[in-house]
Order: C-alpha cells, then sequence, then structure tokens
C-alpha cells in the first residue's frame, strides 16, 4: 500500500534526474542515507515512493550557517536605517517584549522559508531558543541552536547567561534528535566580557560543542576593541580560546590579512554574510580572496531576516560572487561552483554535519530544481543556472536525512505556519506599543 510521501518517505527512488553532467538514480535508504546513486542505481528493489526526476536537477541541500530564525517576524519592520539607530530604536525595543511562543513560530516561517527554497538546515543563534528547537524538530530541518550570550561586562548578567547556555545545551541533548545540536553562542567582542568570553570557551570544549559568534562586522567593532585593549577582534577571540575547528565566526568583514591566516591556522569558519553586510552599509566585503588564499573555510549565511530581508540561500550565492567580484575589481573572485559549495559542502562540514555531498553513505539531504522554467533555460550549466539565473522559488522538492519535506512545492502545513507567524508578529508589535503607551 502506497503510503503518505510525507509521512514516510524512505526507501524512496529518485528516477532519471539530472545531475551535473548525467541522468542518475538516487536511492535512499530506510535509514535516510544515500544507497546508491548512478545510472540505474538500486533499479532492482522495491520503495515506497518513486519520484520522477525527469525535468529536474539534483543539487545537495544547502545549508545556512548565520541565522537569527524567528526574527523573520520583523521582516519589513525597519529598514533603511543607520546600524545604530536601527538597533537601538526599532530592533531591540520590539525584541524586549519577545516570548518563547514568538520564537516558536517565527523560527516555523524562517524553516518553511527554507523548506521551499532548498536549505536543509541551520545555524541558529536567538533567545529562546527551547522554542526554536521545537520548531526545527516538527519542521523536520538540521539546526545547531546557541544561546544569544550576551553580558555587557555585567557579572550579574553573566551569570544569567551562562545560566540560560546551560539549560538549552541540557535541553538539546535531552531531545536526543540527531538533527538537532546545540552551540555556545558568545555574540561578539563587543557585547561580551573577556570572563564571559572564556566561559563560553571553557564549556565548549567541556561539553564537545562548537561555537557560533559575530566577527569583525563593522569597522567600529575593530576601532572600539583596538581602543579598549590594545587587541583586534580576533585576537580577542584566540586569547579566549574560541577559535577552533569547531567554530563559526559570522561576517569577517573587516578581517586583515594577518587574522585571514590565523583564522586558517585554527581551523575556524567565516560566515560570508553579503546581503546583509551590503544593507547594513558595513563598508568593506569580507575578504574571500584573503581567507581563502590563507586556507580558511569559508561558507555563506543569511543573518537575520531584519537585515536581509530573505533566507534564500539561492540569492545569497548570487549576491556572494557578485559583491566578492565587485568588491576587488576581479571577475574570476569566487566562480559559481565555489560559491554553491560554500552553501553545501563547506557550510555541513563546517557544522559537522555528514551531508552537503552526493554519495552513498551520505544522509540523504537533497534537493530537486524545475527546469522548465526560464531561469533554468537553456540548461548549458545547472551550476550557473543555480547560482546567476535562479531564485529559491526554482526548488521543487526538499528531502532531509531521506525525508520529503517538500514536493513539487507542496509543504504540509504551510499555511497553518503563515497563520500562526502572522498572528505572532502582530500581537509582538501591539505588546510593544501597550508598552510604550502605559
Ligand atoms: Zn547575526
Amino acid at each position: 500500500m502506497e503510503t503518505d510521501i510525507f509521512e514516510k518517505s524512505a526507501p524512496l527512488l529518485i528516477r532519471g534526474v539530472r545531475h551535473e553532467d548525467r541522468t542518475v538514480d538516487v536511492a535512499i535508504a530506510d535509514d535516510g542515507a544515500i544507497a546508491a546513486i548512478g545510472a540505474d542505481a538500486g533499479r532492482e528493489h522495491e520503495y515506497d515512493h518513486v519520484i520522477e526526476g525527469r525535468g529536474r536537477v539534483l543539487l545537495p541541500g544547502l545549508a545556512n550557517t548565520h541565522t537569527h530564525a524567528a526574527m523573520t517576524l520583523l521582516r519589513g519592520y525597519a529598514d533603511d536605517m543607520l546600524l545604530q539607530p536601527w538597533l537601538a530604536e526599532r530592533i531591540w525595543p520590539l525584541e524586549a517584549h519577545l516570548q518563547g511562543d514568538d520564537v516558536y513560530w517565527g523560527t516555523r516561517l524562517a524553516c518553511l522559508e527554507m523548506i521551499t527554497t532548498g536549505t536543509v538546515g541551520f545555524n541558529d543563534m536567538y533567545f529562546f531558543m527551547e522554542s526554536a528547537a521545537r520548531a526545527a524538530d516538527e519542521a523536520g530541518l538540521r539546526a545547531t541552536l546557541s544561546y544569544g550570550f550576551i553580558d555587557l561586562g555585567d557579572s550579574e548578567k553573566r551569570e544569567h547567561e551562562c545560566r540560560a547556555t546551560e539549560d538549552l545545551v541540557s535541553h538539546v541533548s535531552r531531545m536526543a534528535n540527531p538533527r538537532i545540536g546545540a552551540a555556545v553562542g558568545p555574540h561578539a567582542v563587543y557585547t561580551v566580557s573577556a570572563e564571559g568570553r572564556s566561559w563560553c570557551a571553557e564549556f565548549a570544549k567541556e561539553h564537545g560543542i562548537g561555537v557560533h559568534v559575530h566577527l569583525a562586522e563593522t569597522r567600529t567593532e575593530v576601532d572600539d576593541a583596538v581602543a579598549a585593549t590594545g587587541k583586534r577582534p580576533v585576537q580577542l577571540l584566540d586569547e579566549a580560546g574560541l577559535l577552533g575547528p569547531r567554530t563559526i565566526a559570522a561576517h569577517g568583514c573587516w578581517l586583515d590579512d594577518a587574522e585571514c591566516r590565523l583564522l586558517a591556522e585554527r581551523g575556524t569558519t567565516v560566515s560570508h554574510n553579503p546581503a546583509s553586510n551590503m544593507k547594513l552599509a558595513t563598508g568593506r566585503a569580507m575578504p574571500y580572496p584573503a581567507l581563502k588564499a590563507a586556507g580558511a573555510r569559508v561558507v555563506l549565511g543569511t543573518d537575520g531576516c531584519a537585515s536581509n530581508n530573505s533566507l534564500d540561500l539561492f540569492e545569497e550565492m548570487k549576491t556572494a560572487a557578485l559583491l566578492q567580484k565587485f568588491a576587488w575589481n576581479d571577475p574570476t573572485a569566487l566562480p559559481a561552483r565555489e560559491a554553491l559549495e560554500l552553501a553545501t559542502t563547506h557550510a555541513h562540514a563546517a557544522l559537522g554535519w555528514a551531508g552537503g555531498r552526493l554519495e552513498p553513505g551520505a544522509p540523504a539531504d537533497l534537493v530537486l530544481l524545475e527546469t522548465a522554467t526560464p531561469c533554468n533555460t537553456p540548461l548549458h550549466h545547472p551550476v550557473s543556472n543555480a547560482v546567476y539565473a535562479c531564485p529559491g522559488s526554482v526548488v521543487t522538492t526538499t528531502i532531509c536525512n531521506g525525508r520529503v519535506l517538500m514536493h513539487e512545492r507542496v509543504v504540509p502545513g504551510a499555511d497553518e505556519v503563515l497563520a500562526g507567524a502572522r498572528q505572532a508578529a502582530g500581537a509582538l508589535l501591539a505588546r510593544a506599543a501597550a508598552a510604550r503607551d502605559s
């Protein structure tokens, strides 16, 4: 009997799909891993479901390495402002009224947007992360979740942030969901004291988990650090013990050559967030050529929805490729295939996930793209079209760990998520307005 493809996907066969220059079958086993990929792979077996791959292009599922997912609720709320007043006058006053339910619905909305644009996992830093964990769990995505640790040099606040970090890590470990992990999230050097940074490094080491941090986003961040300590942000993170192969540092716009080399030496990953950087006018593009020359791993992220304002990594791949060419006056910088790798192979590896590659044994984290559509016609080079021509809406099918999350652009429960998020955003604004008026 044929079961619902969303209810129980695997074992599953994708038949006759375009992959690079070949037409292949992809056999997905019961455990959610790719069993075989190639011409006629696994045709002799029985499958609960067969997806017709004709007219589709196969890519690895994308991974978003820097998000504040629940900020989808703030999408379009305040744009076109200077960074400091934007944060202080618009974003923080609203965030002060956030509740766990808002984060749940905001993250569900983010997951829905990611699923519909081919992203299978994300690296998230925010508040009420237990609610974010529930949202990612229910949505079926991979997630690495960190509590945004901010002590502003206040020891009482630091104690609170340590407890919140500990609580999240034990909560995630109790969930025992292999798709969901925790990381430590010291927000940035300008929001976390030296004591706080050291605690985060120790805690991450003790628990064998990664670190998610903002780094060298603005020139002010670097100048202030130098003025206060005589040291640049990379050095401050390094002294705290926060740089290592399990650290993902977002932005990195104002890194100098020596910092690029040190990050490479430590094995630290830098998450490039070009749309957010351009929208907030950080003034300099992340030095991708210098990081690449140093041998550092670079990946792609969107940042939160208040500063992007989308979670579409297809848009982000194009933006990254264009920004890097423009910023360094070099049309050969960040070619299409590298842009795709930043969002797939490298991103999964940076998060310690086994996906991002299409080979037997890897988890079936993959997406199918429509070809009977202008952005994919003609199909000289599928990777070129994916990076330069197509938005994320070209994705028709999204599969994470062998589970079909979207098929033929249908995501079960999408209407409920949209309604819940709309309601939560309205209620959040009403609470903030009531507090302002009282
Ligand atoms: Zn951020």
